[in-house]
């Protein structure tokens, strides 16, 4: 693809990175064959050509205008047209740099920018979401219906501290709504012999804000992990949330400009892995109540971190019935905060993913995030669960 980008900003190390990642497209429009709000939506603009232009535009132009927000909005950052696109696009950087540049550049409403407000500076701090939970539960059936998987009772703090070969982050909505898959994991490490620890000084891993466009509020939140956490004494880092974990391992890139912890990002990062990545090689076995599994793969799992086929080989060797589960590619509509901020469009998505996961009426549905958990989770015919929970 020609690119004209301003000297201005090309000038800029985002400005650089977006002009390589826009000349790699060809325009052939694969991508748009597996993009779920192009399916939903059926507009060359809410597919990913069509953002890719809207993005070349816009940096070209300087101009940001309401079209670009209102289709790199619909973008559920899956990231289903990185693993599809024949040119090695890198979409979701290009998304980062396109949704920073509107966010830079364009006032949203006063409502828009509350809820947005909310989201930055409420879930990534646990302790005043356990509070706001608290409060806000006793009114769920009130709720919005797109939020009620989000408003309920928070769960009881894993306050453990301990010495361990494993820095295991426990995420800022994943401590507070379903601590156990983490405390499960530590125990069913301990019974191999690897000890695990948690980190007292965690913040928030600076993958909400990035998805809003927020990225200077991210590299902060990433920089402060960095400078407080023991990490460096780790042998490896992991989440078994797959949206954090997907962050975590990009730290690298996030940072990579960043004076101070460029050198840092890149140790930690190297030292990131997914919870099936750290789990491979060992053996495990099945609960007695459950044998009929419909895995749902999470997008940060599959397209973020390129990563399949590892949590289907843990489940099938522990004796687990894994069931084909059509579209397995698409979004649920959760990601991220996407649920709450276009609930429509991830309502479509929820009831479609829905009806592929029970076409074989499993006993239970897996995956390997918490929004994704708590958005199919909502609502559902049978248990939601973290495949970890599956293992025994
Ligand atoms: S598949 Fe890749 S090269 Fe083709 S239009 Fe999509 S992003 Fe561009
Ligand atoms: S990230 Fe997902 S929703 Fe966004 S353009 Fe790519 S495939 Fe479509």
């Amino acid at each position: 693809m020609q690119t004209d980008l301003s000297a201005e900003f090309l000038a800029t190390p985002e400005g650089e990175r977006a002009d390589a990642i826009l000349r790699t497209c060809v325009h052939c429009g694969f991508c748009n064959a597996t993009c779920p709000t192009y399916q939903v939506l059926g507009n060359e603009l809410d597919g990913p050509r069509g953002r890719i232009y809207l993005i070349k535009d816009m940096l070209e132009t300087a101009t940001p205008n309401a079209a670009a927000t209102t289709h790199l909005d619909r973008c559920l950052t899956c990231r289903a047209c990185e693993t599809t696109c024949p040119s090695g696009v890198k979409y979701g950087e290009l998304l980062e740099i396109g949704r920073e540049f509107l966010e830079h550049s364009r006032r949203r409403s006063l409502f828009a920018r509350l809820v947005r407000w909310w989201l930055t500076h409420i879930i990534p701090n646990p302790g005043t979401l356990r509070r706001w939970l608290r409060a806000a539960s006793p009114l769920r059936r009130l709720a919005p219906r797109h939020l009620r998987a989000m408003v309920r009772p928070p769960a009881a703090e894993d306050t453990s501290a301990g010495e361990g070969e494993v820095l295991l982050l426990q995420g800022c909505v994943q401590r507070v709504m379903t601590p156990e898959v983490n405390v499960h994991l530590k125990e069913l490490l301990a019974a191999r012999g690897v000890s695990a620890r948690l980190d007292p000084n965690e913040g928030c891993c600076g993958g909400l804000s990035l998805h809003l466009g927020q990225a200077e509020e991210a590299r902060a939140a990433m920089r402060d992990n960095l400078d407080q956490m023991d990490w460096s004494s780790a042998e490896r880092i992991v989440s078994t949330a797959t949206g954090c974990g997907v962050t975590l391992k990009e730290y690298d890139r996030a940072l990579a400009t960043a004076p101070d912890h460029a050198a840092a990002a890149r140790g930690f990062a190297a030292k990131v892995c997914d919870v099936s990545e750290l789990l491979h090689g060992f053996e495990f076995g099945k609960r007695d109540d459950l044998h009929r599994v419909a895995w749902h793969a999470p997008c940060t799992l599959q397209h973020g971190q390129k990563i399949t086929g590892r949590v289907e080989d843990l489940l099938t060797g522990a004796g687990y019935e894994l069931l084909p589960v059509r579209d397995g590619h698409l979004c649920c509509g959760s990601a991220g905060s996407y649920a709450l901020l276009q609930p429509e469009i991830a309502g479509e998505l929820k009831q479609r993913k829905t009806a592929a996961l029970m076409e074989h009426r499993p006993d239970v549905i897996a995956t390997a995030n918490i929004g994704c958990q708590m958005h199919l989770g909502d609502g559902s015919a049978v248990p939601v669960v973290h495949w970890l929970q599956l293992l025994q």
